[in-house]
């Protein structure tokens, strides 16, 4: 049986942004949202941004920011999407347009 500090050790191998020290062993509380999981702490890896954030280390590999980095990142390719999305309908209408001129 392995020890938590030998587990971490081996995780952050693979995951450097792992906060040494930060590992707990697998939850037992059936009302936690780590339950039956092994949890450590990571550094958000978004430039300039300190925060830290408890996952299940699992999701290690594809958890590398906090949640306040992650939703605004996903604020920001919503609205990428949605300028996209009105660029093309403009570009179409304008096409249509072009055609009923000439
Ligand atoms: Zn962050």
């Amino acid at each position: 049986m392995k020890t938590i500090q030998e587990r971490e050790a081996e995780l952050n191998v693979t995951h450097k942004h792992i906060i040494a020290g930060t590992m707990r062993d697998i939850d037992t509380d059936s009302e936690s949202e780590f339950y039956n999981k092994r949890t450590v702490q990571i550094q958000c890896q978004t430039p300039n941004c300190k925060s830290k954030r408890r996952i299940a280390t699992s999701d290690l590999h594809q958890v590398h920011n906090c949640e306040q980095c992650v939703r605004r990142e996903r604020l920001a390719r919503r609205r990428q999407a949605r300028a996209e999305r009105s660029a093309a309908k403009k570009a179409a209408k304008e096409a249509a347009q072009a055609v009923t001129q000439e």
